[in-house]
């Protein structure tokens, strides 16, 4: 009976090295939908590397639920939380307190609670430009960027090129209004320029390019295309996909046939949470085991 007990309890209570008690500090990331998120693999095996009694938990929250479960945050006395689709441009109103880049960008995607305060932080322009630095040697500062996409994340991405002293950022969007916008907001004259994202548009702008992203969705079904010209790609351009799965997507493929540099947004993906987790923990963050969790998480175990 009693090892019984003790098993019931080892299953209940633990994952793996994972202890859960009453002294367990709890995070964890609100998105609607949330079952694909590989953030917990990552944050859960940076804290069993450094072992520390803390959880990261998905949680599906629907839209009209966001300002609700924020306050959960702070009623329940968690550290914080991760904010991801659809939540993080609304989340801007409901902070005590806006971190500046993330008011500058327009979105939180991370929120941790200090004297009983949100306080706001947008970590996904800092996770791209670190990304950039890792994958290609390259700071921002003084470069010629050409952004598809004006979302949530060809918003973030744009904004930090502006931010980060990139001289031009051309923004290609299938809806123009979107990168209109971000001209107006980005609050440096002359550095946006938004254009159609068309084959004409990216030919007329891509030899004065140094760095290519993509920051649309196109390429996250292996069906998608841009219908970008294969011969606007040369060997001399980097070029840099926030899709990480699938890993090569069609942008890619044509990027390494010309012999560019390229990369997927898995870098992206894995120093937005690096940030996001020394935040929370005033910690450096495990980063060789947040980047091994993570590709195990994405793409499987290697063995
Ligand atoms: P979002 O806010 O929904 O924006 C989607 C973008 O894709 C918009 O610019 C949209 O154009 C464009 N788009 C969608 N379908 C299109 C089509 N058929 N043709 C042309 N453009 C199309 O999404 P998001 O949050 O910005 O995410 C965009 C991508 O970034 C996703 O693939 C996501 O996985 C990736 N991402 C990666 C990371 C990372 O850490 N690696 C972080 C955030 C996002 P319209 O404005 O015209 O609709």
């Amino acid at each position: 009976m009693q090892n019984e007990l003790r098993q019931w309890q080892h299953h209940r209570y633990s994952a793996g090295r994972m202890k859960i008690d009453g002294a367990t500090q709890v995070v964890g990331v609100f998105g609607s939908p949330i079952t694909h998120t590989a953030s917990p693999a990552m944050h859960n095996a940076a804290f069993a590397a450094l072992k520390m009694n803390w959880v990261y938990l998905p949680f599906q929250v629907a839209v009209a639920d966001l300002r609700a479960a924020l306050q959960g945050v702070r009623t329940m006395n968690m550290v914080g939380v991760n904010l991801t689709v659809p939540h993080k441009i609304a989340a801007v109103e409901l902070m005590d307190e806006v971190d500046p880049e993330a008011c500058q960008l327009g979105a939180v995607n991370t929120v941790v609670v200090a004297n009983n305060r949100l306080v706001g932080y947008n970590t996904d322009g800092y996770g791209f430009a670190r990304a950039i630095f890792e994958e290609f040697n390259l700071t921002l500062k003084d470069k010629r960027v050409l952004v598809l996409g004006a979302g949530g994340a060809g918003r973030a991405i744009s904004v930090k090129c502006v931010l980060d002293g990139a001289e031009t950022v051309w923004v290609a969007n299938r809806t123009p209004g979107k990168a209109a916008a971000i001209q107006q907001t980005a609050g440096k004259d002359g550095v946006v320029i938004p254009i159609p994202l068309t084959n004409d548009a990216v030919r007329q702008v891509i030899g004065k390019v140094d760095l290519l992203v993509n920051a649309t969705s196109v390429g996250l079904r292996a069906a998608d295309s841009l219908s970008l010209d294969p011969a606007l790609f040369t060997s001399d351009l980097y070029v840099y996909d926030t899709i990480y799965q699938p890993a090569e997507t069609e942008l890619l493929k044509l990027a390494h046939a010309v012999g560019a540099k390229s990369a997927n947004g898995l870098s992206m993906l894995l120093h937005q949470g690096v940030r996001a987790f020394e935040i929370w923990t005033k910690k450096m963050a495990p980063l060789a085991k947040m980047r091994q969790a993570l590709k195990t998480a994405v793409y499987g175990d290697p063995k």
